[in-house]
């Protein structure tokens, strides 16, 4: 892990360590590696950030932590509810940037929507992350920080489940371009000590970086989705510019391998609907041809307009069709109901919006989660 990921000030900030390494932390300071295990019960289960109340620890080793240690959060710049429920953070980040976390409350799962970097590099010609270019990778710290300031804001003692049961990388960034910094969290959030998470319940979603997407087959296991949004690489080329370096075959060839090595029962393809550009029957014919009798199902987003862009959603009529078409061809699919509406709750939408900065609205891709399975 980088240095920078880890400290805050001189102090280390806890948060961003996955077990081999808090428990290697502690053994250099000439103690005992359980209190690892200890520490990120303390954290991560119960959402405590203040050493002195780690009781079944001792008040030297206390004394020592406040010392050397913190578990450290990104100051929250603003924290709305819509009247659906939907709720987002915008954290500081620094140097005037900002990042944003979505939670969507279903009656069986809550879903938290986290970022992985400040901006994004990828430039996919339909989103506000991209139009705003690329700042800076998070560090694990600061991606796990998000889950923990929403796990311990929503807890509620009387209630019978988590309220944070789902993660997905579909905030801002691109998670497999911050590869490094995104692994260590991924282990945090499926470790026992961690947020226990199964594999099932923490999704990470590509733009197709095909190397990365080999490599996690090999070091985590999490549920994978890619955002395709086009059956030909032409059309791909120009909604998704990293195609021109991992063409459709080589990304599909890809998916099914990881399909394969994780034993995960199918890869979601996530496919915004733009109209009059991706959208039409002939477009659905040839995108069920790519993952007919594969393991992959298709999430139908429809598109999420933000000033400047050139593009539109597509009509209501032409999602069904859409749809209808998929599922004719024995292909499984959902389409995405937008939420949080009322509360811009967009990804990539209020990067820049700290104090003291112009007002800059760059776009608007509400938040959207899946609604049915059809
Ligand atoms: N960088 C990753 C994850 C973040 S984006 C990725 O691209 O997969 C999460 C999803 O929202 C992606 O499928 C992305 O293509 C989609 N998306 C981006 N802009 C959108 C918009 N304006 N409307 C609807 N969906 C959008
Ligand atoms: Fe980056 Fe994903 Fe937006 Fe593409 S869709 S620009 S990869 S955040």
């Amino acid at each position: 892990m980088s240095s920078s990921s880890a400290q805050v000030s001189n102090r280390d900030n806890l948060l961003g360590m996955p077990r081999a390494a808090l428990e290697a932390w502690f053994a250099e300071m000439g103690e005992k590696p359980f209190h690892g295990r200890q520490v990120m019960r303390w954290m991560h289960e119960r959402g405590v950030d203040n050493f002195d109340q780690m009781t079944d620890i001792s008040k030297s080793l206390r004394a020592r932590l406040n010392e050397r240690a913190a578990v450290t959060v990104p100051p929250v710049i603003s924290d709305r509810t819509a009247t659906d429920g939907t709720r987002k953070w915008l954290f500081d980040v620094g140097a005037g940037q900002a990042v944003e976390t979505v939670y969507i409350p279903e009656p069986k799962r809550g879903t938290l929507c986290i970022s992985s970097q400040v901006g994004c590099a990828l430039d996919c010609s339909f989103c506000a992350t991209g139009a705003q270019g690329f700042n800076r990778n998070l560090t694990t710290a600061e991606i796990i920080a998000q889950v923990f300031h929403a796990a311990r804001t929503l807890h509620d003692p009387n209630a019978t489940r988590r309220a944070v049961t789902n993660v997905v990388f579909m905030g801002m960034g691109e998670p497999l371009a911050n590869y490094r910094e995104v692994l260590p969290a991924l282990n945090i959030l499926q470790d026992d000590f961690g947020y226990a998470l199964s594999r099932r319940r923490v999704t990470v979603s590509t733009s197709g970086l095909v190397p990365q997407i080999d490599k996690m087959a090999e070091q985590a296991n999490v549920a994978l989705a890619v955002s395709l949004h086009a059956p030909t690489d032409e059309l791909r080329n120009e909604l998704v510019p990293i195609n021109h370096r991992h063409n459709i075959k080589t990304l599909l060839d890809a998916c099914w391998r990881y399909a394969k090595n994780t034993g995960a029962q199918s890869i979601t393809f996530e496919y915004t609907l733009l109209e009059g550009v991706n959208d039409s029957v002939e477009h659905a014919t040839k995108l069920a041809a790519l993952l007919r009798h594969r393991p992959a199902k298709v999430n139908l987003i429809p598109f999420n307009p933000f000033p400047g862009t050139r593009y539109t959603r597509s009509g209501d009529a032409a999602i069904k069709r859409f749809n209808d078409t998929l599922h004719r061809r024995g292909i499984r699919t959902m389409v995405r109901r937008t939420r949080g509406d009322d509360i811009d709750a967009a990804c990539g939408q209020l990067a820049g919006q700290v104090a003291d900065r112009p007002r800059v609205r760059l776009g608007s891709r509400q938040f959207t989660l899946v609604q049915e399975a059809s």
